[in-house]
């Protein structure tokens, strides 16, 4: 491509809500068979908050929360956040601070309250410690069908209860993977959340390749896969966690209202988080260098 070609593409970008930080990023846009999408913070806002909880009877819903943000108030994932604001707003006391407070990354947080081990997390941090959701199972299984996630709660190594939090999709989200269908892209999305979850909030969106319960270290070999069947791919991402799949990705895209390490590994930065934006980035691409040849 010419330089001017590319300038005048930049121009229009910015204009338009993409930020070209690598030039070549826009020619190779062209030839982009996979989108695949974060969840959290991408294809959807990055607030979620509690919508319910559920309580094996030994604490009641109120002592449930007030253990699980206890140690949550130590951690700075969003799904922390969601736990520690639903405590405040039920103007709930919370116990007294964590101690041996533990991230585990991917899974979920672990502390010790008032003399007792507290775990909050997924069912893979409860497996890792040899506890299941026990009578909470069928209760957990029916939110996430409903595209929550569910986090289990056990105190003193029992399942003590679960927390289910939900996240807005983003408005612009549903009409931005339709079109990139209509573009004739195939749409992923990668996340570490659980299964049952990703696929109802990807079948909400109509995401065809939904990979769902990827630690934060797996996410460079899930784009790696996707490359080898399907060619080139393009990674949008927000999270410090995202960064390497953006780097592995033929073009990485951050989310302008993401991590600072997201926007730096990657070639375009969607300014506000707009997903139209990546509209924008196509046709640019293939009117831009469909003119050149
Ligand atoms: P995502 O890809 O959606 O950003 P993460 O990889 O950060 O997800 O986390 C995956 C899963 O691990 C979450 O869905 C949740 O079950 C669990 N988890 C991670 N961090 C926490 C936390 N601070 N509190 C409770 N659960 C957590
Ligand atoms: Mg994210």
């Amino acid at each position: 491509a010419t330089p001017t070609a590319l300038m005048v593409g930049s121009g229009i970008g910015a204009e338009k809500g993409v930020l070209i930080r690598r030039g070549e990023a826009i020619q190779t846009m062209k030839d982009v068979k996979v989108i695949a999408f974060d969840k959290t913070g991408t294809l959807t806002k990055g607030k979620p908050a509690v919508t319910d909880v559920g309580v094996t009877g030994d604490l009641t819903e109120e002592q449930l929360l007030s253990y699980a943000a206890s140690v949550e108030s130590a951690s700075e994932h969003p799904l922390a956040h969601a736990v520690v604001e639903a405590i405040k707003e039920k103007g709930v006391e919370v116990r007294e601070e964590v101690q041996d407070f533990t991230s585990h990354t991917g899974k979920g947080v672990s502390g010790t309250v008032e003399g007792h081990r507290v775990l909050v997390g997924s069912r893979r941090l409860m497996e890792d410690h040899q506890i299941n959701a026990g009578e909470l199972a069928a209760r957990m299984e029916e939110l996430e069908e409903q595209g929550k996630t569910v986090v289990i709660v056990a105190v003193g190594d029992k399942p003590a209860g679960i927390i289910a939090i939900a996240d807005t999709i983003k408005d612009e989200a549903h009409a931005a993977v339709a079109e990139l269908k209509t573009l004739g892209l195939e749409v992923a999305m990668i996340t570490g959340d659980n299964k049952r979850t990703a696929t109802a909030i990807g079948k909400q969106l109509g995401i065809d390749h939904v990979i769902a319960e990827v630690l934060p270290d797996g996410k460079v070999a899930e784009v790696k896969r996707l490359q080898e069947q399907h060619g080139t791919v393009a990674m949008v991402g927000d999270g410090i966690n995202d960064a390497p799949a953006l780097k592995q990705a033929n073009v990485g895209i951050a989310i302008g209202t993401g991590t600072d390490i997201a926007i730096e590994a990657a070639d375009l930065t969607l300014i506000r988080g707009d997903l139209a934006g990546l509209i924008t980035a196509i046709k640019l691409s293939r009117g831009t260098f469909r003119k050149i040849k």
